[in-house]
């Protein structure tokens, strides 16, 4: 069979959907892989990489989505469309919730697609959504530093201290995939860290390994309001599967907070967790509401794109191995993961929770 992988047309999306090294695994099980010409170039990946890895580079979307199989970082955006038809599978993030048109267009053209973010394993996790987790749950103390230097319009904190001075003081709300990702680089770089779930496993995981140099709190009114008040740096990380972030940080809260403190709330892209949360972009990220700096990106892996990349697609190719082996179809038969991910098949929908949220039935 034969894999095409485009370069990426969604504003300021640098990902690509497939490594050489992805390309070399493919090619050992017999899947050739056309891609773009500069498919890599945002995520620092050259034609002549993926050329050596056993690429053939194709000069246009077309030649690409004219393979049985087409991987992507992205849901088709309508100058796709055109592409979309009745033997082709398309193996990418789609959130078809949000993306009514995408739907439809899928259905028409009776397109099998599989959603990164839908395959699931057996204990209900998310395989190919955590490590973009990871991603933003990693940057986020770095931007908070960044962010806390005074010509940025922070306090002028440094993370670590120095010998003799207090280091920043760090509250990360939330100690899931974002929030322990937070809490690990920010006591990296020497912070004072006090990690708050409102899952007390979560946080026994936490403090088994990181006990001393990060602290956990069981997640209340209370516990926030006084983490939050001192804090330096706030990162929002909570989320409850499925729906909108609580708001867990109010207007008071924020209010309270120290002159030029920082918020950086990982969760925006699900409504956010703090009262005074709005969604902002890398070329503008941040703004200033009560005294307080805000950063909210709504898509901050899309800052490193070649670290993404990497992260994406060491999670994804195993699954896009299958699906290319044994078709969309045939590897949902052998895999309940896959089967989750599906979302159309000829013309209809194939995920009960993704249909319905359209209003429709699977
Ligand atoms: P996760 O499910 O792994 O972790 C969420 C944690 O929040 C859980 O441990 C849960 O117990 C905790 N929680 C729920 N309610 C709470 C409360 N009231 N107080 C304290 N903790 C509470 O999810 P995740 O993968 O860490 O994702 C967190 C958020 O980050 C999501 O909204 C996700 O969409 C978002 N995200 C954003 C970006 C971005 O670029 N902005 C990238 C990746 C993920």
């Amino acid at each position: 069979s034969t894999v095409g992988v485009p370069r990426e047309v969604k504003n300021s999306e640098h990902r690509v959907a497939m490594t050489p090294d992805g390309v070399r695994e493919l090619d050992r099980a017999g899947v050739a892989v056309m891609v773009e010409t500069g498919a890599g170039d945002g995520a620092s990946i050259s034609d002549d990489d993926y050329v050596t890895a056993g690429a053939t580079i194709v000069p246009t979307a077309a030649d690409v989505w004219a393979q049985q199989m087409v991987v992507k970082v992205k849901e088709p955006k309508p100058e796709e469309f055109e592409y979309l038809r009745e033997d082709l599978t398309l193996f990418t993030y789609l959130h078809l919730a949000a993306y009514p048109a995408v739907a439809e267009a899928l259905l028409a053209a009776k397109t099998t697609s599989v959603a990164y973010e839908t395959v699931q394993l057996s204990d209900g996790s998310l395989p190919l959504l955590a490590p973009m987790s990871e991603v933003a749950g990693r940057l986020a103390p770095q931007m908070g530093a960044h962010f806390l230097e005074r010509h940025k319009g922070g306090r002028g904190v440094l993370m670590g201290g120095v010998p003799g001075v207090s280091p920043a003081k760090v509250v990360v709300l939330g100690a899931g995939n974002v929030g322990w990702s937070s809490a690990v680089i920010a006591a990296g770089m020497e912070a004072e860290v006090t990690v708050l779930d409102k899952n007390l496993e979560r946080l026994r995981y936490v403090d088994q390994i990181h006990k001393g140099r990060i602290s956990t709190l069981a997640s209340n009114q209370g516990s926030i309001e006084r983490t939050v008040a001192e804090a330096d740096l706030v990162i929002g990380a909570v989320l409850v599967a499925g729906g909108r972030a609580p708001v867990v940080v109010s207007d008071d809260l924020v209010r309270s907070m120290k002159p030029r403190a920082v918020i950086v709330d990982v969760a925006v892209d699900q409504g956010g967790c703090i009262a005074t949360t709005r969604e902002t972009t890398h070329e503008d990220p941040v703004y200033e509401l009560h005294g307080v700096v805000h950063y909210a990106v709504g898509n901050m892996p899309g800052a490193v794109p070649h670290t993404s990349t990497y992260a994406l697609t060491n999670a994804t190719l195993p699954y896009q191995l299958d699906v290319a082996v044994h078709g969309a179809l045939g590897a949902a038969r052998r895999s309940a993961s896959i089967a989750h991910g599906l979302n159309t098949v000829g013309g209809h929908h194939a995920n009960a929770i993704v249909a319905e949220s359209l209003g429709a039935t699977a």
